[in-house]
């Protein structure tokens, strides 16, 4: 496996936020630099290009600046996964918990189709309750799960295991 830790440089870590004991990892210092954007998209790109991805899956908010410039190179369609009540047409939904606080997210009934492939894409993987979610939206329409990737693992949090034993990619790991 490649070593890809020379991004980590452009990944400022913010203590205490959102609230007293969370370690933010702030991805908008590498999203900044060109080589630091270029290089993480081209990884993703190399990966999922080529594999018949008809979708890529992006979570509010971060995922929808790494999907959709995935989908782009890949030659996939995009689509945004949601937080209650900012998609206008008619929703599926799922709940789940993260790291601080709790939620639920949307897609589109529509979106994607029982026979298409997927990868579902965010920022960063924590407790895995967010990736847990999206897992369970696209098995509510069937379709299949080709990874899940993301820029950064915490792998303390063993978010992994939620995952229902499907494959996992991250670019880094901390
Ligand atoms: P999880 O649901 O606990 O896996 O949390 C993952 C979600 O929370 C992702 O959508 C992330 O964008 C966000 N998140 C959690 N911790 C961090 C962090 O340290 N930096 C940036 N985003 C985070």
């Amino acid at each position: 496996e490649k070593n890809f830790d020379y991004l980590k440089d452009l990944i400022r870590t913010i203590p205490d936020f959102p609230e007293k004991g969370i370690l933010f990892r702030d991805i908008t210092t590498l999203l900044k630099n060109k080589k630091g954007l270029k290089d993480v998209i081209d990884i993703f790109t190399e990966r999922y290009k080529d594999k018949n991805i008809d979708y890529v899956l992006g979570a509010d908010a971060r995922g929808f600046i790494f999907g959709a410039a995935i989908a782009y190179n890949i030659g996939a369609g995009f689509i945004p996964v949601r937080k209650k009540g900012k998609l206008p047409y008619k929703t599926i939904s799922a709940d789940y918990t993260l790291e601080y606080g709790t939620n639920s997210i949307e897609i589109h009934e529509d979106a994607i189709e029982k026979e298409s492939t997927v990868v579902i894409v965010d920022d960063l993987l924590a407790t895995g309750g967010t990736a847990r979610a999206m897992i369970d939206l696209v098995d509510k329409i069937g379709a299949k799960i080709h990874e899940l990737a993301f820029m950064i693992e915490l792998k303390d949090l063993n978010g992994v295991d939620k995952l229902n034993g499907h494959n996992v990619f991250s670019i880094l790991k901390y």
